[in-house]
Order: structure tokens, then C-alpha cells, then sequence
């Protein structure tokens, strides 16, 4: 998920891969590493937290070398520590390997190597990926060969990038679902994980497609798919400019993340689904699946946008779990006197896994004997560490201080939970698969929604002087109501209040004059009708309306004075598509008013403070 760098040719390599490295940080990483060939053996070094760090120890190291590869990592599986932090090496030292990507099958390979004989120094999926192909080299296979037949056994996502001792002469790579780049210089060749670390050195790149492996020399590259065809790969000019890239070409981290969204999603579902039974396989709970199921409650404690995510979880596990849930902000559980009953489960979640007051939370309801669950983002975080079990969003990493991508990921992996526990219960094969087909469709829906950034940047344009927001919705999308009034607030200031469309004849609708925007998430559902009449109302009382509504419904466009429309899905989904209008909106409102988007004021990215 994070990055990759590599070269070969006549200079050191060392300042090319750190510099690479650099240009990759924007990504978020928590630790790097580089291998070399150095005097022709391996050679890697490697280091926690920033690229400066693993500068320092090169620094004192002074190598040099014309052939190497350096990655920075996002743990998807081990905590961030060294022993974890790529390249991984075989046991005899002399293949270094570097990858970003999942490998979903890592524990049944690992069960297969260690019978063999292989002994593993991490927790990592990656290691597996070089061990496997040091089991092809010791078959006699050469360097490629051994790389294809490996990746023929894995399954998951993968760009990767090989250096073997004794084929010192290149270095292999191979793509599927994480991208890899070459980058062709004069006598000498890059590769990378984003053109963002090659435009310092070369403007011709070939883009590699899912299945190709390749072998990179310093003067030609061999490039083939999976039945040993040779392709011919196109070069490619980019045009990039080196001013333009810190954020991978996106003005704002948060817009980055917000446009990721589909890509983002589907790391969070990936391997999870299982199309056949209608149900979902989560590694991280089964053990405890058969517990959470047999709950008498679930309690969700979490805070900001996780809590408007449990919000969600809450209508989910009770239409179709049909376990009585509650939600509650994590800083109020702790302090008063939860009643929590070891037939309890409280589920924790947190994008950086590291929230102070959702982890004292946590470590309450776990001294009341309650089944701890953790829902992070952040691979070896405390809440992770401490829960008894959980599940990550695989959502990469999330630098824009108000969160958009986890949100929805983490959307995504309580619909899967829910699908766990209904499948147990009375939900039913057809309607299960049903669901699964439903999330399996959600990128291509979000793809749509993006699509229509230019159009909610104009909208934009009509509110950035808005004193105040309303934002309006029922069921499933009065959480998303929350969601976009904090996304606006966040970020630009305005004051903004969510609440269910209903209450609002309890109070707010005394707001309401021709200066008050109201946003209505109206999709069409079983509420529909009934927002309908709320629209009236605030229509009535000449309020501005922006309406979130469904793609079918042509009848809104007269009643409100913007439509923004969204593909339809299922209702428990709907969240996860409805919600993303609303952060563009909240984006473009606060890039026009000139403030700071990644860092608005006074907030920081992880609370780890009460
Ligand atoms: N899954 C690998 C790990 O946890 C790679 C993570 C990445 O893409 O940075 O080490």
C-alpha cells in the first residue's frame, strides 16, 4: 500500500533510492528500508518511523552501490518495527525482496514453508512471498522463473520488486493490483510504485499490467505474462512536474483520500467476501465469531467520525444481526457507570487505533469482562493490541486531519460483520448473496459519484459565505447527516448541526429563513415520502436546499434548488455512497474560503488525549 523505489545502472544508488523513498512520503508510511548488492552480497538496511531516520544510519554506513531497491512500509500485517520493515531476505541471505499489497493466503503458504523446513524472523505476509520463491531457486529455477511460479501459488495484491545475489544483473518486478512503474534512463533503470519518485531522473516510463513480471536491466527490460509470453511494452513521456506532485498530484491530502475512496473500499472487502454462502470470512474474529454472535448486546463506543460510523453499525446490527446495540462517544462510557455483562460485546472503533479515550474505554470494558472487538486502521496500534480480537480497514494510510476514506471503510467492514452474524441467524443464502453483490458493486457506484466533483465545486461556489448548515436525514442516514455537518465544520469553520429530518419540527426548524442552507440526504427508501413533507416544510420557510437524492428519483429536482444524485444500493449501504457528496461539498467550501483543508485549526489527526 506504501512505496517502492529501485535502481540499476552505473551511479550509487544509495541517494537515488533515499530520494525516491522522499518523494513516496506523502503517501504515509511508518517505517523504510533499502537492499543493495553491496561488493556483491546483500545488503539491508532498515528503520522505524521517518525516511530522515534511515538517512541517518546510511549516513554512517557509507555504502555504495549500483543496484537496489528501497520501500517504505504501511503494516498491513505485524506491527511497525524493524524485524517487520522491508526488503525480507531468505534464509541463506541472498534474495532481498521488497512489496507493497496483501497476501491473503500468507498463513496457509507460511503453514506449507514451515514443514519445509523454513523458519520466519516476522510477522509479516511478505516474508512468506520470499521464502516461497527461495523454495522455487533451490529447484534450480532461475531468478524469474522462481518469482512467477511464487506468485502463481499466492492470492491477493502485489507489486514487488527482487534482487538475488547470483543473478546480479537485474532486478525483477511484477504487478497485480498495486501499481509499478519503470522508469528508462540512459544506460540505467528505475522502477517505482508511483511516477512521483521518477521525475527527478527520467520522463520515460512503461506502466506494468496486472500479471506481467519483469526483468530490469541497467540498458533493456524483458517483460511477460503469465504463460511466458514476451509483451511488448509501450513507452510512455510523463508530464508530470516535479512542483507537482507532493500529494500525488492532488491539490489536499483530504481530496486525495476522498477521490481514493473506490480503491480504498475494495482493500477493505478484498478476500472478506464470500460469494457462495452470502456470507463474509473475517481472519481477525473468527475465533470469536460464534461470541459475537450469540451477544445478548453490542455496545459501539468510539469518537468523531468512527462514532458517526458505529451510528451506522448500530441500524445494521439490528435490522439484520437482530442484536440489540447502542452507541455511545467513548469520553462518556468511561466516565460514568456502564453496566457491561460478560454476554457483552463492545466494539472499538478507531482510524489510528491510538484514540485515548475510546482505548481507556476499551481497557474498562475489558476489566468488566466483556468481548473486546477492534475496528483500526492503524496495523499494530494500542486499541488493536489490546481488543481480543478485531478487524483492519486496510483503508492506507489517512493523513488529511478530517477523515473521509476510513469512514467508509469502516462502513464497509461493519456491513461485513453484520453479514457474519445475520448469516449465522435468519438471513437468508439469496438475500445474503444479495448483500455481497451489492458491496462487490460499490467502487464502480463511487467511481460515478466522483465523477461529479465539478459539478459539487460549483455548489460550492453558492455557500462559502453560509453562516450556518442544516443537514437533514432518517434511518440509515441520519449518521450521514451528523457525518456532513462535522465534515463541514472541521474544515471550514461554518456552523453546522445534523439531525434526524424529523426532529426538526422539535426546534431547528426555527432556523430556518431564506439564509439557512439545509442539505437533505434523501435517497429513495422507505423514508422517503416523509423527508419528502420535510422538505416542504423547510420550503415553506424558504430555506435553501441541496438534496442528496437517487439516481431514479426525477421528481426532488422541482421541490429543492440543488440535486446532487447518487447510484441506488441497498439501505445499509446507502451510507457508504450518500456520505461522499457531502465531503466534496465540505472540501470545496473550505479550499474556497483559503483555509487550510490538511490541517484545520486546532485539530489533530489522533486524539490521544482525554
Ligand atoms: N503487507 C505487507 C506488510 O505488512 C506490505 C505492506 C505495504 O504495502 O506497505 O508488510
Amino acid at each position: 500500500m506504501c512505496g517502492i523505489v529501485g535502481y540499476i545502472g552505473a551511479k550509487n544508488c544509495i541517494p537515488i533510492l533515499v530520494g525516491g523513498l522522499r518523494r513516496l512520503e506523502y503517501r504515509g508510511y511508518d517505517s523504510a528500508g533499502i537492499g543493495v548488492l553491496s561488493q556483491g552480497k546483500a545488503l539491508v538496511v532498515k528503520s522505524v518511523g521517518k525516511v530522515s531516520v534511515l538517512q541517518d544510519k546510511l549516513d554512517k554506513l557509507s555504502i555504495s552501490s549500483s543496484i537496489g531497491i528501497g520501500h517504505t512500509r504501511w503494516a498491513t500485517h505485524g506491527v511497525p518495527n524493524e524485524t517487520n520493515a522491508h526488503p525480507h531476505v531468505n534464509e541463506k541471505n541472498s534474495l532481498m525482496l521488497i512489496h507493497n499489497g496483501i497476501i491473503e493466503n500468507y498463513a496457509a503458504l507460511k503453514e506449507t514453508l514451515k514443514l519445509a523446513g523454513y523458519v520466519f524472523k516476522s510477522d509479516t505476509d511478505t516474508e512468506v512471498l520470499a521464502h516461497l520463491i527461495d523454495s522455487f531457486l533451490n529447484k534450480g529455477l532461475t531468478l524469474f522463473n522462481s518469482v512467477r511460479a511464487a506468485l502463481n501459488e499466492v492470492e491477493g495484491t502485489y507489486g514487488i520488486a527482487v534482487i538475488f545475489e547470483n543473478e546480479p544483473d537485474k532486478i525483477v518486478v511484477a504487478k497485480k493490483g498495486s501499481p509499478l512503474v519503470i522508469g528508462i534512463g540512459d544506460n540505467e533503470n528505475y522502477i517505482a510504485s508511483d511516477v512521483s519518485a521518477l521525475v527527478a531522473h527520467t520522463q520515460q516510463v512503461v506502466y506494468l499490467e496486472d500479471g506481467e513480471v519483469v526483468e530490469v536491466y541497467k540498458d533493456k527490460f524483458i517483460a511477460k505474462d503469465v504463460s511466458d509470453k514476451e509483451i511488448v511494452k509501450k513507452v510512455q513521456e510523463i508530464t508530470l512536474k516535479l512542483d507537482e506532485i507532493s500529494k500525488g498530484g492532488f491539490q489536499h491530502f483530504m481530496l486525495k483520500e476522498i477521490m481514493e475512496q473506490s480503491e480504498s473500499i475494495c482493500n477493505s472487502m478484498r478476500g472478506r467476501l464470500v460469494p457462495t454462502e452470502g456470507t463474509s470470512k473475517l481472519g481477525g474474529i473468527e475465533e470469536y465469531a460464534d461470541r459475537l454472535a450469540q451477544s445478548k448486546r453490542i455496545i459501539i463506543s468510539a469518537c468523531g467520525t468512527s462514532y458517526h460510523a458505529g451510528l451506522v453499525g448500530e441500524y445494521m446490527f439490528e435490522q439484520f444481526a437482530e442484536i440489540p446495540t447502542e452507541v455511545e462517544y467513548a469520553s462518556e462510557f468511561r466516565y460514568r457507570n456502564p453496566i457491561i455483562y460478560p454476554e457483552d460485546t463492545v466494539i472499538f472503533i478507531s482510524q489510528s487505533g491510538e484514540t485515548a479515550d475510546t482505548l481507556a474505554a476499551l481497557k474498562e470494558s475489558k476489566r468488566r469482562g466483556a468481548l473486546c472487538i477492534g475496528i483500526c486502521n492503524v496495523v499494530g496500534s494500542s486499541i488493536a493490541r489490546e481488543s481480543h480480537a478485531g478487524v483492519y480497514i486496510h483503508a492506507g494510510p489517512e493523513i488529511g486531519v478530517a477523515s473521509t476514506k476510513a469512514f467508509t471503510s469502516q462502513l464497509i467492514v461493519l456491513s461485513l460483520i453484520t453479514l457474519l452474524i445475520a448469516r449465522k441467524k435468519r438471513m437468508s443464502l439469496i438475500d445474503g448473496q444479495n448483500v455481497v453483490s451489492e458491496i462487490e458493486h460499490l467502487p464502480e457506484k463511487i467511481e460515478s459519484i466522483l465523477r461529479l466533483n465539478d459539478g459539487i465545486e460549483k455548489i460550492a461556489e453558492d455557500f462559502k459565505d453560509a453562516k450556518n448548515f442544516l443537514y437533514l436525514g432518517r434511518g440509515y442516514n441520519f449518521p450521514v447527516a451528523l457525518e456532513g455537518a462535522l465534515k463541514l465544520k472541521e474544515i471550514s469553520y461554518i456552523h453546522a448541526e445534523g439531525y434526524p429530518a424529523a426532529e426538526m419540527k422539535h426546534g431547528p426548524i426555527a432556523l430556518v429563513d431564506k439564509m439557512m442552507p439545509v442539505v437533505f440526504i434523501a435517497p429513495r427508501d422507505s423514508t422517503y415520502e416523509k423527508i419528502l413533507s420535510n422538505i416542504q416544510e423547510v420550503k415553506a420557510r424558504h430555506g435553501r436546499i441541496i438534496a442528496i437524492a437517487s439516481e431514479s428519483d426525477d421528481k426532488i429536482n422541482d421541490l429543492v434548488d440543488y440535486t446532487i444524485k447518487v447510484p441506488d444500493t441497498i439501505r445499509m449501504l446507502m451510507p457508504i455512497l450518500t456520505v461522499i457528496p457531502l465531503q466534496l461539498l465540505a472540501y470545496h467550501i473550505a479550499v474556497k474560503k483559503g483555509l487550510n483543508v490538511d490541517q484545520p485549526r486546532n485539530l489533530a489527526k489522533s486524539v490521544t488525549v482525554e
